[in-house]
This record gives C-alpha cells, structure tokens and sequence, in this order.
C-alpha cells in the first residue's frame, strides 16, 4: 500500500481521536449504487429524515432508539471550503414539496454535505453534561466507479479476457459493431491514436447501450459511463483486446489502462474512498428481477464482485482507516412489493452478496443486507388475476396521479431456478411520492431506513 496513504489513515485517526476528547466526533458514511439503484431519493429521505427526528419527529425510531432518544437537534452544516460539488437537499426536498409531488433530479456526479447531529449526554447519575456534537458526512459517489475497484486487482490481459467472456453472452443488439471492429483489427495493429479513439468510442457506446437499453450494471471501467467532472481525455481512449493481443495498439491499451487505475486511484481512491468510515452500496435488485435474467445475472455478478473488494479488505488497512469498517447493501424500492415479499428480498440480496460476505466475516468486516424503500409510495393491497387473490401493493401512478394495484410477481429468496424466468415478470410503473410538508415537520414515509442507519451509524451517536 502507498506509504502517503498509510500516513493519512494514521493522521485521520488521530485527528478523530482529538475530535472525541473535545466532544465533537466526525462520521464519513460514503452513498452509492449501481446506476438508477435511487442513490438520489435514498440520500433526499435520509436528510429530511435526520432533519424531522431533530426536531422531535418518529421518524427514524430504530435509529433514535439505537441513540437512547437522545437526539436534540439536526441541522444540515454549511459548506465549508472544500472543491467537490455539495448535494443540494434543498432542491430535491422543493421538488417532493411541490403540487403535485416530483421525485428530486438524480445526481450523477461525486458530492458531499455534512450533516450536524446534537446528542444529549448525562452522567452515570443522571446529571447533564454538556450536548455531544456528531458531524456526519455524506458523501455521494457514482456506483460505476465502485465498479473499478476490482479492476484495481486484475491486469489488462486477464480484463480483457474476463470482459470479452462475458461480452458475448450480451444482447447482440449492442455487441455487434464493436465486435465486428475487434474481428477486423489486423494483427499487430500499430499504436494510432485514431484507432484506439475508434475503439474506446465503439466500446463505449456498447456500455452506455447495455446499460440503458437491456438494464445490464457489470460495465466497466467506470469513468467510461460517467467520466466525473474532468470529462473525456486521452487517458481513456482504450478498451479490451483478445488474448494474444501483440504490437503497438495493444500496448498502447495497457499502458492507458494501467495509467486509468492510477488515476483513479490518485484522485478517488486514495483521498476519499480510503477515508470512508461506513458505506452502504443501493441496488435495485427488483428492476433487476424485472429486466429478465440476463440483467439479473448481471447484476447479481457485479454486486459480488464489488462486495468481495469493499468487504474483504485486511485488518491492517481497516485499522489504518483505509476501508469502511461496516458496509451494508440496500435492496431499494421494496415498496414495490408487499410487506411478506420484502424479507424475500433482502434474503435473496444476501445470497447474491453471500460469497463476499463469508470471506469479509473470516477478514473481520462487518456487512449487512437490508431491503428498504428510501420514500414508501405504496400500501399492501390485493390484486385479483385469473379468479386467484394475490398480495400486491397500491399507490398513485406518476402520471396522472390515478390511483393503481399492482401485482410485481413473487420474489425468490435466492437467485431463481431458469424455470422461473418463464413465468415473466410484469413491468412496475413509476409511483408519484407521497407529498412533503413544505414545513417538513414530519419527514418522509419510508421503509426500513431507520433499521439501516441505526446499523450504520448507530453506536457513533
Ligand atoms: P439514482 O440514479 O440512483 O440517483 O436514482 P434516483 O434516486 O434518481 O431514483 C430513480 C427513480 O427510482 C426515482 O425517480 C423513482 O422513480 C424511483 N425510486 C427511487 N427510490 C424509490 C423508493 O423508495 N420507492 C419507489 N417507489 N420508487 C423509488
């Protein structure tokens, strides 16, 4: 590991421990998920949830349970100094607050707003001491570049053999003009920057096409789908070649790729993701069962990959603050499904994220899998098809603000048997959120969010 980064482990510790003694403590939990997972929504509701439950709201009673009831006030820090974007609650909570309500525009980008938590604190016999003061950090950042920290362990070649395997088994829809352009490269093609442009751009396309068209999320490297403020550079003008690959394009690939996980490591890795406390990795695991097998392999494909980096750090590096102590996975939007289905749901998240979590357990990681629902839009209802009664869930449709019951199909309580892919799946429509109280006195309806956080943050409060 980087000597500079070990030190800044050590430093970050002690600048905590200083921060304890004074009566102020600093907890970074660190928010992502694969593409469309409802990163957005979730981190909206978590801030005018804290918010609510500062001013006396049950809205988070797990989580004020975990903290002894102790909770006296929540404000949301102004920024401070720092470069990085600010997420923008007050915009999204404008936007659940207007007539009719509107979900908040996702963020797309890395952002960070710093959250004040004042705890009551008394002495063994009951005397007042003065108020502790928690900061959490939030920091929000694109799911497509977790997706890079399993890149960190592979070389070029054993990438490109790894993609171009599971390439083939994608829609040949997206696939083809990429492949054909593989096909046609002659042997020992030389090191021209417009052919590497051409195949970084073809390659990229298929990304962007599998991922928005056929619901697929094992797409990597990550800044090819969200290339982040610095946008397109040369840097990222490669893509996978087939084994055996010799001469100066294929070199040229390797070393790009190679100078990409540095970068990503010098300006992601290093300064924020070794500094992460907790984290808690969204997935939309029900718009994955939806999307049809393919897109749910892929997905439960990525989630483990992820899950075995982010989880299976050594001891040392949790020690030395480089990895998140406790990760959890979040199966979001469990709203969609009716109460009995949703332990379903989390036990089929578990199985998907089990390999990972075995070896993060013998490691000494702490992970979880929870199904929650960030803003609950539904009631548990009874759908009548083909003369059966079947548990389904109601709310109002987005547009047009009608009112629907919707049967989402059974949910497995592990990854499903092919049969059960004949039996399809029906397509959920878009809820319209409930409508924030332009006063938010009383938070959001949600599901399960405050078991999550008093797991997450819990015991710092
Ligand atoms: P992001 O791309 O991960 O930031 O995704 P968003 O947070 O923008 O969520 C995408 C969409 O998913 C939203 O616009 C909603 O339609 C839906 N969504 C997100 N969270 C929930 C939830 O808790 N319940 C329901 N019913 N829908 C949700």
């Amino acid at each position: 590991m980087d000597p500079l980064a070990l030190l800044r482990g050590l430093l970050d510790t002690t600048e905590d421990a200083a921060r304890a003694l004074v009566g102020r403590e600093r907890i970074r939990l660190a928010v992502t998920g694969l593409s469309r997972a409802g990163k957005t929504v979730f981190l909206t509701s978590l801030v005018a949830n804290l918010l609510a439950a500062g001013r006396g709201a049950r809205t988070l009673p797990a989580l004020s349970e975990a903290a002894g009831g102790r909770i006296r006030r929540v404000f949301i820090e102004p920024a401070g100094t720092e470069t990085v974007p600010r997420f923008d609650p007050e915009a999204h909570l404008a936007a659940l607050a207007a007539d009719p309500p509107r979900w908040p525009e996702r963020t797309e980008d890395f952002s960070t707003l710093s959250i004040a938590i004042d705890v009551e604190r008394r002495t063994s016999l009951g005397g007042l001491l003065p108020e502790r003061r928690v900061t959490l950090d939030l920091i929000d950042y694109p799911g497509e570049w977790l997706l890079d920290l399993p890149l960190l362990r592979q070389d070029f070649a054993t990438w490109s053999a790894a993609t171009l395997a599971r390439l083939r088994a994608w829609p040949a829809a997206a696939t083809t003009e990429f492949l054909a352009f593989l096909d046609a490269l002659p042997a020992g093609a030389p090191a021209e920057d417009a052919l590497a442009k051409r195949g970084h751009t073809l390659y990229r396309d298929m990304l962007r096409a599998c991922r928005d068209t056929h619901g697929l999320r094992f797409l990597q490297p990550g800044r090819f789908l969200n290339p982040g403020p610095r946008g397109d550079a040369p840097l990222l003008w490669f893509f996978p070649l087939p084994a055996g690959a010799r001469g100066g394009l294929a070199d040229l690939c390797a070393r790009r790729y190679a100078a990409y996980l540095d970068d990503q490591r010098a300006t992601f890795l290093d300064p924020f993701f070794s500094r992460f406390h907790r984290q808690v990795v969204l997935v939309d695991v029900l718009g994955a069962l939806h999307a049809g097998e393919a897109a749910f392999r892929d997905t439960a494909e990525a989630l483990a990959a992820v899950a075995e980096v982010i989880s299976g750090a050594s001891w040392l590096e949790r020690l030395l603050g480089a990895a998140p102590g406790r990760v959890a996975f979040a199966a979001t939007k469990a709203d969609h499904v009716p109460t009995r289905a949703r332990d379903a749901l989390a036990a089929l998240l578990d199985h998907i994220a089990l390999g990972a979590r075995g070896r993060a357990e013998a490691s000494g990681a702490v992970t979880t899998c929870h199904a929650v629902a960030a803003i609950r839009c539904t009631e548990d209802a009874v759908a009548t098809l083909e003369g059966q009664a079947l548990a389904a869930v109601r709310g109002l449709l987005l547009n047009g603000g009608q009112g629907a019951t919707i049967y989402p199909g059974e949910v497995p309580m592990k990854p499903p048997e092919p049969a059960f892919w004949d039996a399809g799946f029906f397509r959920m429509p878009d809820f319209q959120p409930p409508r924030l109280d332009p006063a938010g006195g009383s938070g959001v309806p949600h599901l399960g969010l405050d078991a999550l956080l008093a797991w997450l943050i819990g015991d710092a409060l």
